[in-house]
């Protein structure tokens, strides 16, 4: 990997800030995180590309993550981040100035945009990475994905063409910690004649379940919650404790909720302070999306049940009476003013 300073960013570490009319995501400041400890051993810049319009303080906390250089182009026609003039921009500022890796967040956004980008710029694209490297003899980024079903995991390499392009869905990553002494250059840049053959007639607010990538708590269900009625108990747990409901995949393929809430391979990564897994059994697709809770409490009538392997709390029990009193019990709680406000807010 080579690096040219002389140009901003050059030859170095690029993270797509992705925002939310704004409001920087968290999966931005986890690839910079990455990036950062990827850049300091290489001896490289990391840069944020950051379309659209973003305040001083998102720009600060871009730096306070790792960034050296934040390069900005606040077009407003690029606030809502259109997915055709940003890939026109992202074409545009990598074969201005050529960077050697860029790493994007795998949201929706990111996987529709990074693949137009790779395709723009001839360049290959590894989706949904877990980890991220630096192989220390040939300077390359290694980056590695589960592959066939989630049975191997696959280590690829861009030898030939750049820049390296990988995303990595939210919460696979821990968010680094921000060092607001950080010093950063702020460099605004001009975009190229920008095409959109979009128009957005309005914006659909998804259900609070399509975030469960965010949530600290989630009480996730599988197949052992055994109808589609005991959701509502586990719903209501999850409420109960200020957090989300997560499923695993057979529960969204009966339509017995929102392809939103699929924990796993298929659905979302989710990094949780606490996870408690109800009747699920741990397969590794589903597993796949669990890298970062840091409680996983599972219930499940099977002693021998795979997901135990990744628990902190096993309970062997039947989890359907086990949640009705749960929830009986935190909601007389919750009356009696004994649960904190913050816990309880739904
Ligand atoms: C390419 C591919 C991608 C996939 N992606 C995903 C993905 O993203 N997410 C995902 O979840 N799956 C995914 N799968 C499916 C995955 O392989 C499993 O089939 C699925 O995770 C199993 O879901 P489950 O644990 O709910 O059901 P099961 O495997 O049927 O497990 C049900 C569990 O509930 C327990 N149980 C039964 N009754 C009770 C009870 N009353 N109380 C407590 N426990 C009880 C049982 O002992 C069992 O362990 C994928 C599969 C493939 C091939």
């Amino acid at each position: 990997m080579s690096c040219d300073t002389a140009l901003p960013g050059a030859g170095g570490l690029w993270v797509l800030a992705e925002h939310d009319q704004g409001r920087i995501l968290p999966v931005a400041f986890e690839l910079l995180g990455r990036a950062r400890q990827l850049a300091d051993r290489m001896i490289c810049p990391v840069a944020a590309i950051l379309p659209g319009t973003v305040d001083q303080a998102g720009v600060s906390a871009l730096i306070a993550a790792g960034a050296d250089e934040v390069l900005t182009c606040a077009d407003p026609a690029l606030d809502n981040l259109p997915e055709d003039p940003c890939t026109d921009l992202l074409s545009h500022l990598v074969r201005q100035y050529e960077p050697a890796v860029f790493l994007i967040g795998a949201t929706h956004w990111g996987r529709t945009v990074a693949p137009r980008v790779a395709a723009r710029v001839h360049t290959g694209l590894t989706a949904d990475c877990t980890m991220l490297d630096i192989d220390p003899k040939t300077g390359l980024l290694l980056q590695t994905r589960p592959a066939f079903g989630g049975n191997l995991l696959a280590t690829i390499v861009t030898e030939r063409h750049r820049p390296q392009m990988a995303t990595v869905r939210p919460g696979v990553l821990p968010e680094p910690v921000r060092d607001t002494s950080r010093r950063g250059r702020l460099l605004p840049v001009e975009p190229p004649p920008l095409t959109n053959r979009l128009a957005e007639l309005s914006r659909l607010v998804l259900p609070p379940e399509q975030g469960i990538a965010a949530a600290r708590v989630i009480v996730s269900a599988g197949r052992g919650i055994m109808s589609q009625k005991n959701l509502a108990l586990v719903r209501s747990l999850a409420d109960l404790l200020g957090g989300q409901m997560g499923v695993s995949r057979p529960l969204v393929d009966m339509g017995w909720a929102p392809v939103g809430c699929q924990i796993g391979q298929t659905g979302q990564s989710v990094a949780p302070d606490l996870l408690i897994a109800c009747g699920i059994s741990g397969a590794i697709q589903h597993i796949a999306g669990l890298g970062q809770a840091r409680m996983l409490v599972a219930i499940n009538t099977d002693p021998e049940a795979p997901i135990f392997q990744f628990a902190d709390v096993q309970v062997v029990a039947d989890c359907v009476p086990l949640l009705r009193q749960l929830v009986r019990d935190l909601s007389a709680r919750r009356k009696d003013g004994g649960l904190g406000s913050e816990a309880a807010a739904p």
